[in-house]
């Protein structure tokens, strides 16, 4: 290893490119990498090539070395006193950029770096050598980090943290890194937020508030990018609220005293400077953006988040390098003196790994080299300054801290533009360009309603002025043709009057004045125009009558419709009117010619008669006719009831009006005597009807021909159960006792003798008294009534017998029993056929069982057969007995 050779981290080529882009900004160094590329000559090692501004950087990045300068502290008191025989152990030669390392008195070793700044450099030089290039960077986006590394008492804080208030000249790169900042930025746009932290045996603590002293690490897990969420953050604005700031955590700082310096820190201090950008001019540059047709949109401009920069700049004044055992600390434990050296130590090895290219790099064995991850093989532009003394008494610190810079110097980092939309900012900026935007539209929206308002209302105006003035013209115009009118009417009539005059007089007057032929003139043409406005007036007028006349003939033809109507619904009333009364007058008719057959019937009730027993009007309307009609045209009742309905001349039964009940019950009555109608009258409820009215009417007339059509309906076997089912009897028993009119009782008997010729009904009628009605009617006497009584108690005796017959009856009759044998005896020889022939059929029929013998000898039948032939059948028996 010879005296003479230049020992350096990275290879000797390297050393020019960093030179030229150690004092350069970024952009200077982008343009001159830039021509060292095209020129193929040098390794992409130094600062640049950053991206051009407003070009966004690739996800991987540029490379950058880190920097690395080496200061000299000058001989403080101590050294100049006790070193005074011995010289440096150092030789410095700036301008080559090279450090001589004194190992013994005849052996150097020489060592390159990015700056080598003398004991006489000032803080403005060195500042500007190591920290500017990397805060121009921080301003342009990219992460940047200034270092101190270096033994206790070699000048760090003094490079890094002088507030210089004193003597401004001495201010530290903190302090003038923060001024350059705040001079570049935009307090509109741009702002600048600081954290103060001490990293002290590996607990994070907060100098800007030292209640917050364990803050923890977050790492995103999709950038790997570390934070302290915990850490305070104050937003800075001017030169002097930072300075204070520096003061209030230089005051909390943990200091240590050690033998080598009363102001050394154990601690390590970490300012965080973030820089939050927005691109200028990059949205103007993107409204101008074509549309699809080619126009520029600015809807797209507007639509497009603004771009920001966050950027951070981390400053960090490290713990003193030097070994524990020799910084001679008295009471502190060894657990601190292990915590120092952890970090310290961890960030050596980190920076062995990334110098040697190692695969893993053990940033996470510390607190401090997980914090400067992106410093060192990460994305910041990274500055480094590794402080030494002069003295030989320290050497072996010094080369160890002279290594470790040599080793960092080959530490690449890739630098990326830390640029993002601004999302949020964009969504602010929307909401209130919508805000403005609804304003407007209120606004617009209130004035056309407005100015809508008040045109309306000047129209309004206009048209009442309008009406009015038109109003009084036409007011005026109207007076005026009045008055001419009647002006007019005047000079005509005055002119009439003047032509009556005798001809005479006209020749004199007309020879008198040729004036009075201008005034005639006058006249004439006055008078046209008075026949124009007249015209015009009739014209006026017919238009009027035309349409007056429209109106008119819309309204006849309403008219003529409704009349129409009315006529429809008139004739159809008259129609209803009619047939009304053709029913009248039929329903009279057929009830004049049922009381007129009636009528005749009684006057000769000829022999023969057994059956029915009641003569109905239409077996008299049928008798009355001849034979050959029978088939011909329908009866009139018939035909009614088919025309009107039975349903409806049922209906009449219970009308209001008497008349109208004493037809409809003829009607009924008449319909019944029909075989072929007594089913159709019971299912309509005809029977219950007559019933009711035979119960409830007090018109002997009613009653009667109601007991007519009963006698008709008790005809059909099916009826008669019907009649006996709905107390028909006891109905017919009870009438037959009130009843005086022989016709009423007629009758009634009649229905009676129908209902005893049932052989079923024989006991039920008996045991309601129908036997007892039938003898108790034989009180008034007349023949027709006494005939059908007979015919009762023929038909009884007859069902009797055929029972006994049978074999279906006991016992005596009930006839007998009833009390009817001396009636029977009495009227045996009635001189009306009818009732003796009924008589005779009874008394056949009683004699022929045995039972009955002894009360028929008794009651003097015998007597009878003596001048009666018929009775002869009857004494056989009877004798035999
Ligand atoms: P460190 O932080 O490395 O422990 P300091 O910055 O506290 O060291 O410096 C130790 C002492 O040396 C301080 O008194 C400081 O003023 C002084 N000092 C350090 N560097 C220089 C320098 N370049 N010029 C003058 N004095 C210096
Ligand atoms: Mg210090």
């Amino acid at each position: 290893m010879a005296s003479s050779g230049v020992r350096n981290g990275g290879p000797r080529m390297s050393a020019k490119p960093d030179r030229q882009g150690a004092g350069a900004t970024p952009k200077a160094a982008a343009g001159k990498q830039r021509l060292s590329s095209a020129a193929g000559a040098y390794r992409r090692t130094s600062s640049g090539p950053l991206p051009a501004a407003g070009v966004r950087a690739s996800s991987d990045g540029v490379s950058s070395r880190v920097r690395v300068a080496v200061r000299l502290r000058p001989r403080n008191a101590e050294e100049l006193a006790a070193d005074a025989d011995f010289g440096d152990c150092v030789e410095l030669q700036p301008e080559l950029k090279r450090l001589k390392l004194r190992k013994n008195n005849w052996e150097l070793e020489t060592y390159e770096f990015d700056e080598v700044l003398t004991e006489f450099s000032s803080q403005k030089r060195v500042y500007e050598v190591v920290a500017k290039p990397v805060v121009e960077s921080v301003m342009e986006g990219y992460n940047g980090t200034v270092m101190a590394y270096g033994q206790t008492g070699t000048g760090k804080t003094f490079t890094l943290g002088r507030l210089g208030e004193e003597d401004t000249a001495a201010r530290g790169i903190m302090v003038r890194a923060m001024e350059d900042i705040l001079a570049d930025i935009s307090p509109e746009t741009d702002s600048v937020s600081v954290s103060y932290l001490q990293l002290y045996m590996e607990m994070i603590q907060d100098l800007l508030d030292p209640v917050n002293d364990n803050i923890a690490i977050v790492e995103d897990p999709r950038t790997g990018d570390v934070s302290l969420p915990g850490a305070t953050v104050v937003e800075v604005r001017d030169q002097k609220s930072f300075v204070d700031l520096l003061r209030v955590g230089e005051a909390h700082r943990v200091a240590a005293n050690t033998k080598l310096n009363t102001e050394s820190s154990r601690s390590h201090a970490i300012l965080m400077v973030n820089v939050r950008r927005s691109v200028k001019g990059r949205s103007e540059m993107d409204v101008s953006i074509s549309g699809e047709n080619g126009h520029s949109s600015s809807m797209m401009g507007s639509l497009r988040p603004p771009i920001i920069r966050k950027s951070k700049l981390v400053v960090v004044d490290l713990a003193g390098s030097e070994r524990i055992d020799k910084s001679g600390s008295e009471g502190h434990t060894l657990e601190e003196a292990k915590s120092i050296n952890l970090s310290l130590s961890a960030l050596g090895k980190c920076i062995n790994a990334l110098a040697e290219n190692s695969p893993h790099v053990p940033v996470r064995d510390s607190k401090l080299t997980r914090l400067l991850k992106d410093s060192f093989g990460g994305t910041a532009r990274t500055s480094l300054v590794v402080t030494i003394g002069p003295s030989p008494k320290h050497r072996g610190e010094t080369t160890s801290t002279i290594m470790f810079g040599q080793r960092a110097m080959k530490v690449e980092n890739m630098v990326k533009l830390k640029e993002e939309f601004d999302y949020k900012s964009l969504c602010r900026r929307l909401d209130i360009e919508l805000d403005k935007l609804i304003a407007e539209n209120e606004r617009q929206r209130k004035y056309f309603d407005d100015e809508v308002e008040r045109i309306r209302a000047e129209a309004q105006c206009h048209i009442a002025e309008a009406e009015r003035e038109c109003k009084i013209t036409l007011e005026n115009e109207k007076m005026k043709y009045h008055k001419e009118y009647l002006d007019s009417i005047k000079v005509l009539e005055e002119k009439w009057k003047t032509h009556q005059q005798p001809p005479k007089r006209q020749i004199k007057e007309a020879e008198s004045t040729s004036s009075d032929v201008g005034e005639a003139h006058n006249l004439l043409q006055n008078e046209k125009m008075l026949r124009q406005s007249a015209e015009d007036e009739a014209s006026d007028l017919k238009n009027q009558i035309t349409h007056w006349k429209k109106l008119e003939a819309t309204a006849t033809a309403e008219v003529v419709k409704l009349r129409k109507m009315l006529d429809t619904e008139a004739s159809q009333k008259e129609k209803l009117e009619e047939e009304i009364g053709v029913l009248r007058s039929q329903l009279l008719q057929m009830s004049m010619e049922a009381d007129e057959t009636r009528r005749t019937l009684d006057k000769g009730d000829g022999p023969g008669k057994i059956f029915p027993g009641l003569d109905s009007l239409a077996s008299q309307t049928r008798s009355s006719q001849p034979r050959e009609q029978s088939n011909g045209p329908k009866q009139p009742i018939a035909k009614l009831s088919e025309q009107v309905g039975l349903q409806k001349i049922l209906s009449l039964l219970e009308s209001e009006e008497p008349d109208v009940r004493v037809h409809a019950v003829k009607v009924v009555a008449n319909l019944a005597a029909e075989e072929a109608n007594q089913e159709k009258i019971v299912e309509a409820g005809g029977l219950t009807s007559l019933f009711v009215l035979l119960r409830s009417s007090e018109d002997e007339t009613i009653r009667r021909v109601a007991a007519g059509a009963i006698a008709n309906l008790a005809m059909n076997e099916t009826n008669q159960d019907l009649i006996m089912a709905q107390g028909g009897v006891t109905l017919l028993s009870m009438t037959a006792s009130d009843a005086e009119d022989p016709q009423t009782l007629r009758m009634i008997a009649g229905a009676i003798a129908n209902l005893c010729g049932n052989d079923k009904l024989q006991t039920r009628l008996r045991g309601e008294g129908g036997i007892k009605a039938l003898l108790g009617m034989v009180r008034c006497g007349h023949p027709d009534v006494l005939a059908q009584v007979a015919r009762g108690i023929a038909n009884f005796a007859k069902c009797e017998s055929r029972a006994a017959t049978q074999g279906n009856k006991v016992g005596k009759s009930l006839l007998i029993d009833d009390g009817a044998l001396p009636w029977i005896v009495k009227n045996a020889n009635n001189e009306a056929a009818p009732i003796r022939r009924h008589i005779e059929l009874a008394l056949c029929h009683l004699a022929q069982h045995e039972v009955n013998l002894k009360d028929i000898i008794r009651g003097g039948v015998i007597a009878l057969s003596a001048g009666n032939q018929v009775y002869l059948p009857l004494i056989y028996p009877v004798f035999a007995c």
